[in-house]
């Protein structure tokens, strides 16, 4: 007899029938014995109708009433959850995230977690129920309700596993788990059996969106071993833990496509101290992420130039120009080119660590296809090119065949 921790994604209880399948799956684990906790998202598209309704009134809502707001599309699908057991007979109860014991400090609509106190959740599986509860929430020590980011009911998951010690966190989402590649572009990618948390953090990050990655640090930190997979069918799905040595034999577990990236060049920039870090710091200042920078050589005595080139979300390009461009008096720079026609192709594997020639055989896998490099980044774990937008998908084919097959 194992205590269980189970989560269901928004698709999963989509619909009416969908939650009946829920049931009937958790109840099949009920009466092999075990004691479960099912944390369970919002039904499909309620999160984004209920924030549309709020920015129909506003376009800033205020983030405390949103958050209450938000908590309601986890509380109806608890409620139905737990309704749709009882009516097959098992004794089922529904609970809120303070209901829990999830404690998260007062940082409304992105909240984190304090304390899990699941002493209630304790006494009732030892009651023999069944607990469902709300993902996604929390509550301040003052009482009030917050969230815990986009994607959060796979952190209350994790947390309540660590908090409860459970035996198994099992993850139902509407894939079989965590791929080699994005399948709709690349066909011949495989299901993983395992994936360390280093690994699949990197994979999240570029794209490949199974979980939020919030959650997946606090597995790593608190050492939750859990499973991703599917809840339309029962097929295995992959075990995401610590790595193991014998996980670095492979040396690249994924390749992953980011195309939500834009790129900047800032040309004939002076070349001296201080500018690099009066560019990046006006757009931290207006919240843009940089991800890749990259400087080239300077050029021309005595006072040289040089030119920078960085990516940031398409999204922020509008902005970012517009922060550039009002330094242009300032830094005296030549140009200002923006391009939203690339792509990141990363590959991703620990097994890079202790294998040579990585870098060299993407490289080569690229030039095959007469694909040409624009900006390298590389970790312990990971190596990222941006190439032309036209060409990524079979360039993430090709070097996805070169490692993986
Ligand atoms: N319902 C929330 C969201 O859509 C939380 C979740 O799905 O995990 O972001
Ligand atoms: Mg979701």
């Amino acid at each position: 007899m194992a205590l269980i921790v189970q989560k269901y994604g928004g698709t999963s209880v989509g619909s009416i029938e969908r939650i009946k399948n829920v049931a009937a799956r958790v109840a099949d684990y009920h009466r092999r014995g075990h004691k479960l906790v099912v944390v369970v998202s919002a039904m499909s598209g309620v999160t984004d109708q209920l924030i549309n309704m709020a920015k129909e009134i506003t376009p800033l809502p205020s983030e405390r009433e949103l958050d209450l707001l938000l908590a309601t599309g986890e509380q109806q699908a608890i409620a139905l959850t737990a309704i749709a057991l009882q009516a097959i007979g098992v004794p089922a109860i529904a609970l809120t995230g303070a209901q829990a014991g999830i404690v998260t400090d007062g940082v409304h609509t992105k909240a984190r977690i304090r304390n899990v106190t699941p002493k209630k959740v304790h006494e009732l599986l030892n009651s023999g129920h069944v607990v469902i509860v709300a993902g996604f929430q929390g509550e301040t020590p003052e009482g009030d309700v917050t969230t815990l980011g986009r994607g959060g009911s796979d952190l209350t998951a994790v947390a309540l596993a660590a908090a409860l010690k459970a035996d198994l966190c099992q993850i139902y989402t509407d894939v079989d788990g965590v791929y080699t590649a994005d399948p709709r572009i690349v066909p011949n990618a495989k299901k993983l059996d395992e994936i360390s948390y280093d690994e699949m953090l990197e994979l999240a990050s570029l794209g490949a969106k199974v979980m939020q990655s919030r959650s997946v640090e606090f597995a790593k930190k608190f050492g939750v071993v859990f499973e991703v997979r599917s809840s339309f069918n029962d097929n295995p799905g992959t075990i995401v833990k610590e790595e193991t040595k014998s996980m670095e034999a492979v040396v690249v577990r994924g390749v992953a496509l980011d195309k939500k990236q834009a790129k900047v060049t800032i040309v004939g920039v002076p070349d001296k101290p201080g500018v690099a870090a009066r560019i990046f710091k006006a757009l931290a200042d207006a919240a843009i992420n940089v991800d890749m920078i990259v400087q080239n050589v300077s050029h021309g005595a005595p006072q040289p130039t040089t030119d920078i080139s960085f990516t940031i979300e398409k999204a922020d390009l509008p902005k970012a120009q517009k922060v550039i461009t009002t330094l242009k008096q300032e830094l005296g720079f030549a140009e200002l080119i923006a391009t939203e026609n690339i792509g990141k192709l990363s590959i991703v594997g620990v097994g890079m660590k202790s294998h040579t020639g990585v870098a060299a055989k993407m490289f080569e896998a690229l030039a095959r296809i007469g694909v040409n490099i624009d900006m390298i980044s590389t970790s312990e774990i990971k190596i990222s090119v941006v190439i032309d937008a036209a060409k990524a998908e079979q360039a993430a084919r090709e070097v996805h065949a070169a490692f993986i097959g």
